[in-house]
């Protein structure tokens, strides 16, 4: 069995923020990149997109598997150890904290390695609907993010359609309004789940249009390898009256699920499932257990807004660090002491 200071558990923004600024601070960070885990690579969701054209710094775009595969050797290149394995299991319930993979998982095994901190990066799936067609138009029409891909010439001036009826759809939909002729919204029931704010900005749209008691049943588009989709088939919940719409794009806002399996009754969740950080830091309600990315955030959800929070959970993991540090250890400087004074630290209300 292992020990490490610190293990991050993720290969998102977040993880590799988190790692770059650990490795930084001479921590020796841990970064179990997991294999295959929840479906998706190593990398994350940037993973299964193309081109990334709102990550600051990259004014041409840059491919989301080449962008995680820059931060991924950052990280490395600072001292960080990656390591292709999927975490199946933890024990939080005392420090050091112990971890198992799928490798070593069995009732009689000694944990894979211990940590006296752990920052959970381990992102958010996109909920998706297995229509049919969806496999084959997914990201040549079809999306799970109108903010990531609303703004592809596909979609300019063309009919678009969002699903769902929570805040995300309202959102989704109002964003979309910028560039296509139309946008639809189905909604599955005869009602919104969106709050009333964003419910009432939704039906005053000019250019959004709201169907109830409507679901997709099948998308449609051109046969040759890579054709976009350009069809939905749209089913009447109430009458059972089917038809099929013009549509080059088509937006998922269904709900995400946070990857949090593997911390459930550890650490608090929110009613969704998502890990709760005290407001303005990566606090989780475990003491030495950080979260960052997409698996808190239920609201931003974007590569850049889990990478700022991955530094966040890197320093509140430094300074939680330092302050454990057994007597006869002498604690290394930090790079955050490097750069900020404790009075700084002091002067933040949040901390
Ligand atoms: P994620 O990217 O969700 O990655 C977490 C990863 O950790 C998992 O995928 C898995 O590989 C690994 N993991 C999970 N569990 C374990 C475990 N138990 N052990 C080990 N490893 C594990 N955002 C933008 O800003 N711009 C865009 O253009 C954009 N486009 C997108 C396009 C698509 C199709 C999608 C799905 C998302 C897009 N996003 C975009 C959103 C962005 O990808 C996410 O906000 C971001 O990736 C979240 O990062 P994260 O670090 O929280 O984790
Ligand atoms: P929600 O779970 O709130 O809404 C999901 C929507 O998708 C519901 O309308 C649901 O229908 C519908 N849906 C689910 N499955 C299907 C399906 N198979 N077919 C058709 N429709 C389906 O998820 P959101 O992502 O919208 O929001 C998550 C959380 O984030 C919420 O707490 C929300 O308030 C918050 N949020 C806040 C924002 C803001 O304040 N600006 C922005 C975005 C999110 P049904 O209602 O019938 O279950």
């Amino acid at each position: 069995m292992v020990h490490s200071k610190v293990v991050i558990i993720g290969s998102g923004p977040a993880a590799h923020t988190a790692a770059i600024y650990l490795s930084r601070a001479e921590l020796k960070p841990v970064l179990y990149e997991g294999m295959l885990a929840n479906g998706t690579a190593a990398g994350g969701q940037l993973t299964t997109t193309t081109d990334i054209e709102n990550f600051p710094g990259f004014p041409d775009g840059i491919g989301g598997g080449e962008l995680m595969e820059q931060m991924r050797k950052q990280s490395i290149r600072f001292g960080t150890e990656v390591i292709t394995e999927t975490i199946s299991r933890v024990d939080l319930s005392q420090r050091p904290f112990k971890l198992w993979t799928e490798w070593n998982d069995g009732p009689d095994n000694e944990p894979a390695r211990t940590a006296d901190a752990v920052i959970i990066a381990t992102g958010a799936n996109a909920r998706r609907l297995n229509l049919p067609g969806e496999e084959t138009y997914w990201q040549n029409g079809i999306s799970a993010c109108a903010v990531c891909d609303g703004a592809v010439p596909i979609f300019r001036n063309k009919p678009l359609y969002v699903i769902g009826g929570g805040d995300s759809a309202a959102e989704e939909a109002m964003f979309l309004a910028k560039y296509g002729s139309t946008v639809t919204v189905l909604v599955r029931r005869d009602k919104l789940r969106a709050s009333k704010a964003m419910a009432n900005r939704l039906l005053s749209h000019p250019k959004v249009n709201v169907r109830f008691n409507t679901v997709a049943v099948e998308v449609l588009g051109e046969q040759k390898p890579m054709g976009l989709m350009t069809h939905l088939r749209v089913k009447n919940t109430v009458t059972g009256e089917e038809e099929t719409v013009d549509a080059n794009g088509l937006f998922y806002a269904v709900g995400h699920d946070p990857a949090t399996a593997l911390v459930k009754g550890s650490v608090d969740l929110d009613e969704d499932g998502y890990i709760l950080t005290k407001p303005g830091t990566s606090y989780t309600s475990l003491e030495g257990v950080f979260a960052c990315g997409d698996v808190q955030d239920k609201r931003y959800r974007q590569a850049i807004t889990s990478a700022g929070s991955g530094c966040m959970a890197a320093l509140d993991a430094e300074k939680f660090i330092a302050e454990h540090e057994s007597p006869e250890e002498p604690a290394p400087v930090t790079e955050t002491e490097k750069s900020n004074t404790a009075t700084e630290y002091k002067s933040n209300p949040l901390l």
